[in-house]
């Protein structure tokens, strides 16, 4: 049986779903001003291991929504500050619908490149204001919030579990609401957050605007939250995830708006949280230049796959340290487990190839990922199984089966350049293109090209292999 860590109760859990056979899986998307980092890239990809072990180790059918925040994120998390996608779209000079477009594909690109599945839904605060407004209608009438000149408020003091959600003192929380005071004038408590900004004061010339019940103006952030995992999982849904951050904030308002509004608890049966990545022992920021993206990596030498792999190595809820060092050993480890598996390449994969032999390694593995996903450990049985003596058949066919959970593509012709640098990559296709339509003259030219930045190109039928010289 899966068990699962939930933030809220702070205890490790049975996983049981509330519809027998399916799971309605909400995770806290990007804000989609900036560049994709590799912060983002340990949340999602432990999410995906978590969507993956649903599906194929227990068997359930996942309704993953994830969101695209495109609007209504202040630079502080509790409603102080500016604007982020405003911010973004500034310093761009371009505007906030182009800057949401931009970050949005290049957060899709860098997800794909992680070997992330692409959620069931994707959805867009933007897209989803008749939604938010609807919700905030229903939690007004219930008594949970107060209009005033700036601004529609949640009235936390209404809420009575509020100060003790997620085991974080009231006092915790007010801290970070508190610079809010000086902005909204008319607020109640300092812990009381934004439902709805109005177009006015600080936020006169928003960019982004609607029509409301309570004049022109724009949702706060924690809404698009609540309104699109309940339009799309139902008003009480088994696990939301985001990253360690929003314990404190965003979680608690979401549970204490949507739970308002419906009157039904819990909004959420599983709260899962992954910590923050560090890197260098620091925490990722602009100002110390290490917010690494895939680029950053591919400079240096080293695979989207080579960063999943080493993601996996820790814990989700452990705090990772970004090491140069340690994803050069994830890559070195990653490379010689890609190798074997391509060795195994010409064996079939079979129905039942693997229990007679390995039945013990997938129960071993199995057990790892069910123990609140202790990807780490899985990973060593993966080791473990591939050095034993069972037959190669036996080996293939779990490989497959293991790999489909952790989504490394073990032994498949992309990894097989893997490690070699993304430009080097791109001449070889253009190469393979070539190379298909006869055109030898342009495609011995670019493996000279290839050559000359050391590298070498071995031709097989299944496609080119390079190799550093
Ligand atoms: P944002 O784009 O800042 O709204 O973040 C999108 C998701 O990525 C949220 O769930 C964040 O908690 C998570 N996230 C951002 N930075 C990191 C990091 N350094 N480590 C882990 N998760 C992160
Ligand atoms: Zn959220």
């Amino acid at each position: 049986m899966l068990h699962l860590y939930n933030s809220l109760t702070k205890k490790v859990e049975d996983f049981e779903p509330i519809h027998k056979g399916e799971v309605g899986m909400y995770a806290c998307g990007p804000t989609v001003y900036g560049f994709t980092h590799i912060g983002h890239g340990i949340k999602y990809v432990h999410d995906d291991v978590l969507r993956r072990v649903l599906e194929v180790l227990e068997e359930l059918k996942v309704t993953h929504v994830q969101n695209v925040t495109d609007v209504g994120h202040l630079t502080s998390d509790a409603d102080s500050g500016e604007d982020k996608m405003e911010k973004g779209a500034a310093k761009m000079g371009k505007t906030v619908w182009e800057v949401a477009e931009e970050f949005t594909e290049y957060f899709n690109k860098v997800m794909e490149q992680l070997n992330v599945l692409p959620p069931t839904v994707v959805c867009k605060a933007t897209e989803h204001i008749p939604e938010q407004i609807a919700l905030i209608e229903r939690i007004l009438a219930n008594g949970y919030g107060y209009d005033t000149p700036e601004a529609v408020y949640f009235d936390v003091t209404k809420f009575a579990d509020y100060g003790k959600m997620f085991n974080q003192s009231f006092d915790e929380r007010t801290v970070g609401a508190r610079e809010e005071v000086e902005t909204g004038e008319h607020k109640k408590h300092p812990a009381d957050f934004v439902l709805w900004f109005k177009r006015v004061g600080r936020f006169a010339n928003h960019v982004m605007h609607w029509e409301s019940p309570w004049g022109d103006g724009f949702p706060g952030w924690h809404i698009e939250c609540s309104a699109m995992s309940m339009k799309y999982l139902g008003e009480q849904f088994d696990i939301h995830t985001g990253g360690e951050d929003h314990l404190s904030i965003h979680h608690p308002n979401e549970i204490a708006q949507s739970e308002a509004a419906t009157g039904k608890k819990p909004f959420v049966k599983y709260w899962m949280h992954t910590a923050f990545l560090m890197v260098d022992g620091k925490k990722m920021s602009k100002s110390l230049g290490n917010l690494y993206k895939l680029t950053d990596l591919a400079e240096k030498g080293f695979s989207p796959l080579a960063l999943r792999y080493y993601f996996l190595t820790t814990h989700y809820r452990k705090q990772m340290n970004f090491t140069w060092e340690g994803l050069n050993g994830a890559k070195t480890a990653l490379t010689k487990l890609n190798k074997m598996v391509v060795d195994l390449t010409d064996i079939p994969v079979t129905a039942d190839g693997w229990s007679a032999e390995g039945g013990e390694y997938y129960k071993k593995f199995v057990e790892a990922m069910e123990d609140d996903l202790n990807t780490s450990s899985a990973l060593s049985i993966v080791w473990e199984m591939m050095k034993s003596e069972i037959s190669d058949e036996a080996k293939k066919n779990l490989i497959v089966v293991m790999d489909s959970v952790l989504g490394l593509n073990l032994g498949t012709e992309e990894e097989k350049n893997m490690g070699v640098p993304e430009d080097i990559k791109e001449i070889l296709t253009r190469r393979e293109e070539f190379r298909k339509a006869k055109n030898w003259e342009q495609s011995d030219a670019l493996r000279k090209e290839i050559e000359d930045r050391g590298y070498r190109v071995e031709d097989y039928a299944e496609g080119a292999k390079v190799e550093k010289i």
